[in-house]
Order: C-alpha cells, then structure tokens, then sequence
C-alpha cells in the first residue's frame, strides 16, 4: 500500500453500509457531502463551498473506505494518492503530482459525466506536516501547490472537487492547511467499541461459513482495542486456521487462536519498532 509510483485509481464500490460502526464519522460525512451534491443550493445562499475534509484517528479504522464511500454516495470520480508518494529527490516533482491528481480527476470526471470529483490523500503529515524552518523546501512546494489548487477551488467548477485528508496525526498538521477554505471540516474516526466490532465481524464474515459455536457478539468482547483492519486480520486468519484443518465450517477456537496471532502481530511489530 502505497508504494506505486504514481496515483493509483482504485475502481471500488465500496458503501458506507460496508463501514461497521463509526455512525457519527459516516453521518458528519455525509452532511458535508451535501455541500457537493446540492451545490445550486450553496451558491444560491451564497455559502462558501467545503472543499476539505480531514479523517482523523488511528491506523486501521476505516478512513480510506470512508473516502470510497463518499466517492460512492456523491457519483464522483476518484482519485487517491499517499503523502509518502509526493516524496521525491528532485525538488518540483511533487508539485507536479499534485498538478497531476487534479487534472486526473477532473479529466475521469468529465469523461464519466459526473458533475464531482474527490481527491483522497492518505498521509497527508508526510506532505502538510509543521515547518521546522530550513530543509522542508521539496515539501513546502508540494503543499503549497496543494493548496493553490485548492483556493481554485469554486462553487461554479465543473466538476466541483472535493479534497479529502486523512492523517494519524492532527497535532502535527501545519496550520495553513487547516485555515478556512481549506481542510476546515475535521471528521474523527476512531477505534470501534464493542457493538462497531461486532458489525465489523459480521460484514468480514457475511462470505464465510460460520459454525454454530461461533457467537460474534463474544468475540467482539475479547478485542478491545482492535481497529477494523484487525478485526478484519481476525476474520481471514481464523477462516485459515479451519482450512488448514480441513475443518469445513470455521469454529470459535479457529477465532480464538486467529485473535491471539494479531494480537501476537501487533505486539512483536511493537517491539520491533522499539
Ligand atoms: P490507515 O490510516 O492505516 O491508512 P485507514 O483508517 O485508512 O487506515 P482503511 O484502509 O480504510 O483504514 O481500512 C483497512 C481495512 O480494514 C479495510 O479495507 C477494511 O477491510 C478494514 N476496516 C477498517 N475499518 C473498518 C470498518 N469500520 N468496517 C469494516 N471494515 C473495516
């Protein structure tokens, strides 16, 4: 994830009833989404356009869905891209991604008929991360040209685009990005509490044959602290542990054993990083 070299254009068709839990996030969305669909309305009240929404919260937790799904919702064409994809050697070459990822979009959304666009871009610290004065020269270009782009933004463009940021890190975001105009609606998206992990279990395991002993509700019990990603990990690990088996239906132990093993994961890559 996030390693190709340029934007990647994931067609997905991802809907915000595939997002477990996280009703306040998908409903705060949602109505800021309403700014790009009833845009007659806006320009009629004279309402300054939203042309920025933050995800923020931890790893894991839905915000790259959250984006498809807006995508979904609004009929817009999409585009994604990672702050850690505008990193490059040569000083303007992450300027010109940005160019690109607009033009991209706006190019899809004119050839697909589709009156909105939504650029998502993960990471986005990597990019609109504090100054510390000397050294961040690539980078400042490459946000700057972000948000010229995005002061061109109007209420009267055709196709009206949205940008969408997601970061872990809100605390370290400059505050130019942040003012008015810019990235001025911050949707936090947090870890799931027990009836969101058990949503979460049941859309991961909608396609996998359960056996009877398997109650979802306990298993969201024992994952406090999961976030989606690892509830998802949960899923899939426990549906490997019953075909290694050969075992037909996936049983509570396979679930027992898949939620020590990402529990496991995450305790060695924590140890790891120490
Ligand atoms: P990161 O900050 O690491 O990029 P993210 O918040 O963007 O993470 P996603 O990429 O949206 O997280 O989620 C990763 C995967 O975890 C999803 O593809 C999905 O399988 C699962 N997942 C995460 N949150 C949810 C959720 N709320 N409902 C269902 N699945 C989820």
């Amino acid at each position: 994830k996030g390693k190709q070299k340029k934007h990647v254009i994931p067609r997905s068709n991802v809907q915000f009833a595939d997002i477990g839990g996280q009703e306040r996030a998908k409903k705060e969305l949602k109505e800021a989404l309403d700014f790009l669909v009833y845009k007659d309305k806006i320009e009629q009240y004279g309402i300054r356009p939203i042309k920025g929404v933050l995800l923020t919260g931890p790893p894991g937790t839905g915000k790259t869905l959250m984006a498809k799904a807006a995508a979904n919702y609004t009929n817009s064409a999409f585009v994604a891209a990672s702050g850690s994809q505008f990193v490059e050697m040569y000083v303007g070459v992450g300027a010109q991604r940005v160019r690109e990822l607009f033009r991209d979009v706006k190019a899809m959304a004119e050839k697909n008929g589709q009156d909105s666009a939504i650029i998502f871009i993960d990471e986005i610290d990597v990019i609109g991360g504090k100054r510390d004065g000397q050294q961040q020269r690539e980078y400042d270009q490459t946000l700057n040209q972000l948000l010229t782009e995005m002061d061109g933004v109007a209420t009267s463009d055709k196709p009206r685009v949205l940008v969408m940021a997601a970061t872990n890190r809100k605390d370290m975001l400059d505050a130019a990005l942040l003012r008015p105009g810019r990235f001025d609606r911050h949707i936090s998206v947090d870890l799931p509490d027990k009836p969101a992990r058990e949503q979460i279990l049941t859309i991961h395991t909608a396609n996998k044959p359960l056996g009877s002993d398997v109650v979802l509700e306990k298993i969201a019990q024992e994952t406090f602290g999961f976030s989606g990603a690892q509830l998802e990990s949960v899923a899939n690990e426990a549906a490997i542990y019953a075909m290694r088996e050969g075992n037909e239906m996936i049983e509570a132990r396979h679930f027992g054993y898949a939620v020590d093993k990402v529990m496991m994961g995450e305790k060695v890559d924590r140890e790891a990083s120490l």
